[in-house]
């Protein structure tokens, strides 16, 4: 159907929050309404957007973003260039960058009062915070969990390998427990990050990593809980690692573990 092809190449997913917060010229924000009025598959993603917007200014009176994260997001969507709508491919920066400013506000007004921080203060609360609101947007937002489904390493490091200047390592660890699910790319700590998807008892397990200049050093795990959410970072290899989920303590680090083990293997050459 002609409708259906038209909306194929032009759909307004990447617009909807600019949409959403008044910032399109009239004749774009005429160009969405008429595709959500034709599309479901971006009407969801407005509706679901349209609630994260609200609990964010619902949210808002009780916090001040710290100058810190707001010049970051700033500098996050002044970095997207500017994207016409029949360009989806090339506006996905936008949508990252966009889809970022406002997960990093929800995160923050829904849960600045009530962080309990173990992890060390400074740079690592704002990346824990971006973790935490790619894990949270992943669950929230229809089909962002997962870009590439398999519990075949063999297929999910070959695809996100040609996504990313760097090569994640991955493994599945079914027998274990924790079956990978797949992979996704997504907008982590200023830059593109591999996330590696995992199931144990009904929980998702996101595991995120992307190179360290530090990773060379091995850091032992430190662990946050926020929000129900148990996060555990180390570096190992080079490579800096986020595993984030709603499990329970002892079971995001004998997952942690299992990586930890995995990845040190792969780096003597014995895979
Ligand atoms: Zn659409």
């Amino acid at each position: 159907m002609a409708n259906e092809v038209k909306a194929d190449n032009g759909h307004v997913r990447h617009l909807i929050d600019a949409y959403l917060d008044g910032e399109l010229s009239l004749e774009r924000s005429l160009e969405v309404e008429a595709h959500l009025a034709q599309c479901a598959l971006c009407r969801a993603d407005h509706e679901t957007r349209r609630a994260v917007s609200s609990a964010v200014k619902a949210g808002a009176p009780h916090f001040a973003a710290p100058d810190s994260l707001r010049k970051s997001v700033m500098a996050g969507i002044a970095a997207a260039a500017p994207a016409p709508v029949v360009a989806p491919r090339r506006s996905r920066p936008m949508l990252r960058g966009l889809a970022l400013a406002a997960s990093l506000l929800f995160a923050v007004g829904l849960g600045a009062s009530v962080t309990s921080w173990m992890l060390q203060p400074g740079e690592s609360d704002l990346v824990a915070q971006e973790v935490e609101s790619s894990y949270i947007r992943s669950l929230l937002v229809k089909d962002r969990l997962i870009d590439v489904a398999s519990s075949d390493e063999h297929t999910v490091k070959p695809w996100l390998n040609r996504q990313l200047d760097f090569s994640p390592p991955v493994h599945d660890f079914t027998e274990q427990g924790f079956p990978l699910l797949g992979g996704r790319l997504d907008y982590v700590a200023s830059r593109n990050v591999a996330v590696l998807v995992y199931l144990h008892r009904q929980h998702i397990i996101n595991l995120m990593i992307w190179p360290d200049a530090d990773g060379a050093v091995a850091m032992p795990a430190s662990a946050a809980t926020r929000q129900g959410h148990n996060i555990l970072h180390w570096r190992q290899g080079g490579m800096s690692y986020w595993a984030i989920s709603d499990l329970n303590q002892a079971d995001i680090a004998a997952f942690a573990d299992l990586v930890r083990a995995a990845a040190a293997r792969g780096a003597m050459g014995r895979e």
